[in-house]
């Protein structure tokens, strides 16, 4: 049932395989959605100095029997119809609901690139800021690096449509897909988040420290701010930083937790 370190695997894959099988979890996930099931949770992203700049939201499904599931065991599962489309729009809403509760903080969102295949991305973000009155500049959308690498000219029209909004775009998990250093410079992109794969590998590897500062050099010139991901030591935090990052996230800053916990970590910050 374990698959992996601390991860307890809730749907059974083989039988997600199954078309029946995965009928029942979609509709599960869509009754989720309307029973209240699903947490935004929060996890800080700061500055060189410590001080948050921005909160990253993590979707979790509080299931009555299953417990709590983790996003990669049902985004997935939800990317394989609309139902990705419905959950897109639950995250926003809820976070455009919290951002009240962290003054003068942005939140950085997690969009699937299967929600950016559809033009009902750009349209249901505007629909909401404008039902709830909030700024899109208190927004950051993140993309992953294999949406990017694969963006057809309709998901680059998305991307600039959505920064004409005003939100800024960060590109996840970079590293991890063969995204090279010119996608820094065609994609309309105000951050890169280097995978935490090459924030573990700083301390005793070379070729991953001239990686990381090479990125930041050139991010420097394009005025795109570099973000270190998966930060867990004192040391890691140090390496990153002498590599060039601006911006740090991870365990040792503090790990994903609900809204009314993660404002209290916002107060000892020293932040209003
Ligand atoms: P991600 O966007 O790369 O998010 C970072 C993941 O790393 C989160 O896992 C976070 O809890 C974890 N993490 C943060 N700091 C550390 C650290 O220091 N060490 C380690 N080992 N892990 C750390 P989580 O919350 O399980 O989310 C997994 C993935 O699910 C996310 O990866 C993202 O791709 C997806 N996801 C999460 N929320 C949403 C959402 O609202 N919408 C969509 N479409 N995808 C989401
Ligand atoms: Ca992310
Ligand atoms: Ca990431
Ligand atoms: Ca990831």
């Amino acid at each position: 049932k374990a698959a992996g370190r601390g991860r307890v695997t809730v749907f059974d894959e083989e039988m997600l395989s199954d078309k029946r099988y995965r009928r029942l979890v979609e509709r599960e996930l869509r009754a989720a959605i309307y029973l209240g099931e699903l947490e935004l949770h929060y996890q800080p992203i700061v500055g060189t100095e410590g001080s948050i700049d921005a909160l990253e939201g993590l979707i979790r499904w509080r299931h009555p029997v299953r417990g709590l599931i983790s996003p990669a065991e049902f985004i997935p599962i939800a990317e394989r119809s609309t139902l990705i489309d419905m959950i897109g729009e639950w995250v926003f809403k809820r976070a455009c609901a919290d951002i009240g509760h962290f003054p003068g903080q942005r939140i950085s969102i997690n969009v699937s690139g299967e929600q950016l295949k559809r033009d009902e991305i750009v349209t249901m973000c505007d629909r909401i800021l404008r039902e709830t009155g909030r700024s899109a500049s208190g927004f950051i959308i993140e993309i992953t690096e294999t949406v990017a690498t694969a963006a057809t000219p309709e998901i680059l029209r998305r991307l600039e449509a959505l920064r004409g909004l005003g939100f800024h775009i960060a590109l996840d998990d970079f590293g991890t897909g063969h995204c090279g250093f010119n996608y820094l410079k065609t994609l309309p992109i105000d951050s890169v988040k280097i995978d935490r794969s090459y924030i573990r590998s700083l301390a005793h590897d070379q070729v991953a420290q001239i990686f990381v500062s090479a990125l930041a050099q050139i991010a420097r010139i394009q005025d795109i701010t570099i973000v270190a991901e998966g930060v867990e030591t004192a040391e890691e935090f140090a390496l990153a930083r002498t590599a060039g990052c601006s911006r740090f996230q991870g365990y040792f800053f503090g790990k994903p937790a609900p809204r009314d916990k993660t404002s209290v970590l916002c107060a000892a910050d020293g932040q209003p």
